[in-house]
């Protein structure tokens, strides 16, 4: 295992930041930790990156224990931390040799070279850190983490404040790292993390509420309800779909276009077709709809 925790607790004063937290992640996933602000996501990667203590439990990256081998572990790992502090007033390459020196690299400019490169900075890699975009800052911010070569990566908040495009470009970077590499990344962009992990671990007031791919975690949310958008010609009476046994729900989605909510049990498309005909309209288009990571997340942590 790349990363092995058991019962892992934190508690700063009186509060209890982490209970009893446990997974395993095998080397080479690439696992999303979901929750909402405040759950206890940094807290977790801060003690796998051997940057804080840990209260209770076990905490293990590589097989060393992070409570007795912090310095080992950070040599070991890469860790961009949430909010991504940087050294603004360095130059990029200055920023990643200093970096490189603080992991006693032998061949600094060999492994700067390597980072600048993986990460797309080379264009960018004399300028001052706080010139640059904040995409190109998280980066950097990558590349310091990548200085090592490190076989894990513990990623807080990767893509947080970057624009749309950055985050794609950030995404595909993290994936292509991930070809050879365990990553752990918190996140609370659910399209990201589908896009880019199997796996997700999702912690809610400091206790892991759920801990399966993606697909499963569907699949079991889905059991008994199915989601079908469809489009009608025309405007619909939307009360009376409500009434029809079977129907659970009905949401407009945009123009004459619903997601209907049916029972599993029951035949959506029958359903909608004869509602079509009593409502003397017609369906333009009609699909089933998968429950979204989203809407299964707020469902998970409200209901917790
Ligand atoms: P997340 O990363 O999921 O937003 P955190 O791990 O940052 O959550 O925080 C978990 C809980 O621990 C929060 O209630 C937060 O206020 C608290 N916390 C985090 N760091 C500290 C600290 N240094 N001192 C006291 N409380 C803290």
């Amino acid at each position: 295992m790349s990363i092995e925790v058991k019962n892992l607790t934190k508690v700063y004063g009186s509060q209890k930041a982490i209970d009893q937290v446990s997974f395993s992640i095998g080397s080479g996933e690439i696992v999303g930790f979901l929750g909402p602000n405040g759950a206890g996501k940094s807290t977790t990667m801060k003690i796998l990156s051997g940057y804080i203590s840990k209260t209770s439990g076990e905490a293990e990256v590589l097989g060393l224990d992070v409570s007795s081998n912090g310095i080992a572990i950070k040599k070991k790992i890469g860790y961009l931390p949430e909010l991504n502090p940087l050294y603004g007033e360095m130059y990029v390459k200055e920023y990643l040799e200093f970096t490189a020196n603080i992991h006693d690299i032998k061949n600094t400019k060999k492994a700067i070279d390597k980072v600048i490169n993986s990460t797309g900075l080379t264009q960018e890699s004399t300028k001052k850190i706080s010139q640059l975009s904040k995409g190109y800052k998280q980066r950097v911010g990558l590349a310091q983490a990548l200085i090592n070569d490190p076989d894990v990566l513990i990623l807080d908040e990767p893509t947080s404040g970057l624009d749309p495009n950055q985050m794609k470009e950030i995404r595909q970077l993290i994936l292509s790292l991930g070809k050879n590499k365990t990553i752990l990344l918190s996140s609370h962009i659910m399209q990201e993390v589908e896009a880019m992990c199997n796996r997700v671990i999702i912690i809610n007031q400091g206790k892991i509420i759920a801990d399966d791919t993606i697909q499963s975690i569907k699949k079991n949310r889905n059991e008994d309800q199915v989601y079908t958008l469809v489009t009608f010609k025309d405007k619909i009476n939307e009360e009376q779909l409500m009434t029809i046994k079977g129907v659970q729900s009905v949401e407009l989605s945009g123009n004459n276009t619903y997601s209907v909510c049916t029972k599993k049990s029951a035949d959506a498309a029958e359903i909608l077709f004869n509602f079509a005909i009593a409502s003397k309209t017609i369906i333009l288009e009609q699909k089933s709809k998968e429950k979204s990571l989203e809407s299964i997340f707020e469902f998970l942590t409200k209901n917790a």
